[in-house]
């Protein structure tokens, strides 16, 4: 299998050739194709299994479709990770993968100054990676609106739970608009995952590597 024969775009396809990558990892020939078809997505994945570019690339083409009107851009995809690490990390492939298109990215964490985050808000991102707390942080203060988004990622969601954002999770998914895509990945699964995954998912796919 090749990423061209997943139904990857070309400018997807010249940013992998860009990272060296050779074939799709296994989460990621399930997941692409599954997501492209904008199915909800219960996934099992551990980091090393290559689970970013596995929601991101798919993500980056569904965005890239809409016409860009010259206008400025909506949140259209809203990702939550644990950690600002994290955050980083996905933010670090979502513009390597995505260079060749033109979408906007915001990474929105706490621990450094609010107002560059806002200031970059401002002007109009596509997509944001963000921490629930500065995330929620945001949304008091009324300078994110996530109102649109159609697609939300959490990303170890297992690791979420550990660190007590529960609450911050369910404050978030209450203002997001009811229909939208929805993709969990998690690295392990207790009862508490299963809960949270029924009240996010969709009839989701499941995809275990
Ligand atoms: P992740 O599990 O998403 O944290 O990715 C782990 C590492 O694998 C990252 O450094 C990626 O750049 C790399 N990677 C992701 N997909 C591939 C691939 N298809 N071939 C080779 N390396 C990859």
């Amino acid at each position: 299998m090749t990423f061209k024969e997943l139904g990857l775009i070309e400018p997807l396809l010249k940013a992998i050739k860009d990272k060296g990558y050779i074939k799709p990892s296994p989460i990621q020939e399930q997941a692409i194709p599954i997501i492209l078809e904008k199915h909800d997505v219960l996934a099992g994945a551990q980091t090393g299994t290559g689970k970013t570019a596995g929601f991101t690339l798919p993500l980056l083409q569904i965005l890239s479709k809409k016409e860009s009107n010259n206008t400025k851009p909506e949140i259209r995809a809203l990702i939550l990770t644990p950690t600002r690490e994290l955050a980083a990390q996905v933010a670090q492939s979502v513009d390597d993968y995505g260079k060749y298109l033109p979408l906007k990215t915001a990474v929105i964490f706490g621990g450094v100054g609010i107002n560059p985050q806002k200031a970059l808000i401002r002007k109009g991102v596509d997509i944001v990676i963000a921490t629930p707390g500065r995330l929620l942080d945001h949304i008091e203060q009324k300078t994110i609106d996530i109102s649109h988004v159609e697609h939300f990622i959490l990303d170890e969601a297992d690791r979420m739970l550990d660190m007590g954002f529960i609450r911050d999770i369910r404050k978030v998914l209450a203002l997001l608009p009811s229909h939208r895509q929805n993709l969990l990945f998690s690295a392990t699964f207790s009862d508490e995952i299963k809960k949270l995954s029924d009240g996010i998912l969709n009839k989701p796919k499941l995809i275990e590597v």
